[in-house]
């Protein structure tokens, strides 16, 4: 993955993240993951962050997941839902089959071998919840 500079902002729709069937209990504290936000170059881009413990997700009143992100700086703590989270440590078909899945998407629609996409999905509330665009709600 290549770090994240400043990436350029072209909204493109994620009909896969919302529709993953995932349960809470595949992660588990300690685990490493990404949080996908668009493309760099011919891959896949994101944000690389550690699960730390079972957190409620606000936004989606569901059992969500407190992630630490080591570059995160004055948010280095945010609480997410386990379908935005994407295992990369551990060798997990399901998060592949995600993977693939999210590459098949978003490769074809953004070819420029050197440009870095921000898709879109995502804010962090003033409280540290990360949500995605099919989530948010106008009363939070
Ligand atoms: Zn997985």
């Amino acid at each position: 993955m290549i770090p994240p500079s400043t990436p350029a902002f072209a909204p493109t729709p994620d009909p896969l993240t919302p529709a993953r069937d995932i349960t809470h209990a595949h992660f588990q504290a300690g685990d490493q993951i990404i949080v996908i936000k668009g493309v760099a170059g011919r891959e896949l881009w994101g944000d690389s962050l550690r699960v730390v413990a079972p957190s409620w997700h606000t936004p989606t009143d569901e059992d969500g997941w407190r992630l630490y992100d080591a570059t995160g700086g004055a948010q280095s703590y945010i609480t997410a839902h386990p379908r935005y989270l994407v295992h990369l440590t551990r060798r997990c078909p399901d998060c592949l089959i995600h993977l693939r899945a999210m590459e098949n998407h978003l490769l074809p629609k953004h070819r420029d071998p050197h440009a870095l996409i921000d898709c879109g999905w995502y804010t962090t509330t003033a409280l540290g919840q990360l949500v995605h665009v099919a989530d948010a709600r106008g009363d939070r």
